[in-house]
């Protein structure tokens, strides 16, 4: 394993000289709070920065996204045939990730990239991506990452893990994605890799003793989901619910989307957008028919899709990093801690 140490009146030269190999994303406050946004040429990456608002979900799977193209003017030889649209996957780099984040990126792997079938616009963002994480020396009071399989200096799905001391960063690559960035960078300061090491070591316990909240998850996959979806605790949980689906979309695990098609003159387009399955409209049949079509059936969906089915399904722990945006931003308070609590403790009644 390599370790490098960055000083950080070297940083910003750094950054900047790899701007000539990647398009750079990373944490940047706007008046919506901090985000993980594509930076412009003049701005470097906010790596003071405490949480931010939405993930980098966005850097692979945008908000919206044109994927299919067609022109609809029958004098052109190839008219109304869709065709993939041309996006840029130029190498990108998302400088200052939260490890939990990046955790969150391999639980969507499973489901974008997989033996049968691999999504190409998620797979072609992900494999031009390196991921440079920043280990959270303050974890905040909804971080329960530590209880679901991650942590403030975990490193799955990272390719480099900067911790941040003071004067200096010191970097652990992780990946040949990582040593490439790194050298993009002119970062070569090798540090000794035992102390190095020990150093992440106490930064990553210290972090942990700061984390107090926490779930329960063991007992979940041996319960049967019509024992779970039967349970008397969904329609107290749902009848706050205002289905906004903030939860949905702040979330980094979060992938429901929709497609949508647009045509303008002699020209269509088809655009995938984000959704959410808190919205009775996502499961709308043409029809009319709505599978669910009530509240409590959609909040049960979200619930038993993180905590059940995705358990059951791949065997790689629930759905959710444990970051806590979904128990901070939800209006009325609705918390998965909680209810993965009461799936995990729910004893079927005779
Ligand atoms: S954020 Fe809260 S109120 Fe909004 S859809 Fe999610 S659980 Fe319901
Ligand atoms: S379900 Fe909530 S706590 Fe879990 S990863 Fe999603 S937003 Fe974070």
């Amino acid at each position: 394993m390599k370790f490098i140490t960055i000083d950080k009146n070297t940083w910003t030269n750094g950054i900047d000289k790899s701007r000539e190999r990647y398009q750079l994303f990373g944490p940047v406050n706007d008046e919506n709070g901090c985000q993980i946004k594509k930076l412009d040429p003049d701005v470097q990456p906010d790596m003071e920065y405490y949480e931010s608002v939405m993930s980098a979900k966005s850097v692979l799977f945008p908000q919206t996204e044109k994927i299919l193209t067609a022109s609809l003017n029958e004098a052109d030889e190839d008219h109304h045939i869709m065709k993939r649209a041309e996006n840029d996957y130029s190498p990108r780099a998302v400088i200052g990730i939260r490890p939990y984040d990046a955790k969150a990126i391999t639980l969507v792997k499973l489901n974008f990239d997989t033996q049968a079938f691999q999504e190409p616009y998620w797979c072609d963002a992900y494999e031009s991506t390196v991921f440079v994480g920043l280990g959270i020396t303050r974890p905040g009071p909804f971080d329960f990452s530590t209880s679901v399989g991650t942590g403030p200096f975990c490193e799955e799905g990272l390719d480099i893990l900067l911790a941040d001391l003071d004067d200096k960063y010191l970097a652990k690559i992780l990946t040949p994605k990582g040593d490439a960035y790194a050298e993009a960078c002119g970062f070569d300061a090798t540090a000794d890799e035992n102390e190095a090491q020990a150093l992440f070591d106490i930064l990553r316990k210290e972090a942990e003793k700061n984390i107090a909240s926490c779930v329960t998850t063991d007992k979940i996959k041996e319960k049967t989901i019509l024992e779970l979806h039967q349970a008397d605790f969904w329609d107290d949980l749902a009848f706050s619910c205002i289905n906004c689906g903030t939860c949905t979309y702040v979330c980094p695990t979060c992938w429901c989307f929709d497609i949508q098609d647009e045509a303008r003159q002699k020209h269509a387009n088809r655009f995938r957008n984000w959704d959410t399955c808190m919205s009775p409209l996502f499961t709308r049949h043409a029809t009319g028919h709505n599978p669910r079509g009530t509240k409590v059936q959609r909040v049960r969906q979200r619930f038993m899709h993180k905590l059940k089915y995705f358990l059951d399904k791949y065997d790689q722990g629930i759905m959710c990093v444990g970051c806590g945006r979904c128990v901070k931003s939800c209006p009325v308070n609705i918390d998965i801690r909680e209810v993965c609590n009461m799936m995990n403790a729910y004893e079927k009644q005779d």
